[in-house]
């Protein structure tokens, strides 16, 4: 009878088919692809971080050198004012202050140098993360481009699996496909087996003589199909 052949061709199929969508499932580039956007985003919230101290750091600067700018001003004021007088007390009075000024414009000066240091370091630092932000683009694109070719072979491969599944569905009398699809959502997979040495290629469970008998019997009386009675899939027991 072909139609156990078909029976079990659509199994075959099916069986193929749970593969292909275990191996779509298990591509490494799911996980790599995770990994990845895992550091990326390390990679991101540090560069966030960089460009944050960088920016504090040029504020303080621009801070200091209007303060600098400032100090001159009056530092040339106040000269302005000695330079017009003779009371002995004032110039005194001023020049302490013209101190004052020459401390602190001494102190920005010596801040600022820091602070630029500081700033040197931190364009190195930015340039390392935008090297490894380009790096982690680059494996991301890579890794993209191979998933898509992988699972573009495979879908490629379901599809075929589909549309000869589908040819063998409407090769079955109705009835058959019908218990056959009703096996094979009970079961999540393939729906038809074979007795395979004195066992069901299903579920592995191993038949008595008698059954087997029973079961060819019943195919070689023409158009039934036993089922396991262990695992219940169609069961097909010799071609
Ligand atoms: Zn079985």
């Amino acid at each position: 009878m072909s139609d156990a052949k078909t029976l079990l061709d659509l199994s075959a199929v099916d069986l193929l088919l749970m593969r292909i969508k275990k191996q779509l499932e298990d591509l490494p580039q799911r996980a790599q692809l995770l990994a990845l956007r895992t550091k990326r985003a390390e990679i991101d919230a540090k560069a966030q971080q960089v460009e944050q101290m960088r920016k504090e750091c040029e504020q303080t600067i621009a801070k200091l050198q209007d303060e600098e700018t400032m100090l001159k001003a009056k530092n040339a004021e106040v000269q302005n004012q000695v330079d017009s007088t003779n009371n002995y007390k004032e110039v005194a009075a001023l020049t302490k202050e013209i101190e004052g000024f020459a401390k602190r414009l001494e102190k920005i000066e010596f801040e600022t140098l820091k602070l630029l240091e500081r700033t040197d370091k931190i364009a190195a630092v930015e340039q390392q993360v935008a090297t490894a932000q380009a790096r982690l683009s680059k494996q991301d694109t890579d890794l993209h481009e191979s998933f898509q070719l992988q699972a573009g072979t495979l879908k490629k491969e379901e599809l075929k699996a589909v549309q000869a599944r589908e040819q063998f569905l409407a090769d079955l009398p109705n009835d058959l496909a019908a218990r056959y699809e009703k096996a094979r959502e009970a079961k999540g997979g393939f729906g038809a087996a074979h007795v395979e040495g004195s066992h069901c290629s299903g579920c592995r469970v191993a038949f008595t003589e008698g059954q087997i008998a029973k079961f060819r019997e019943i195919q070689e009386a023409g158009d039934k199909v036993s089922e396991c009675p262990y695992c219940h899939r169609l069961l097909v027991v010799e071609l």
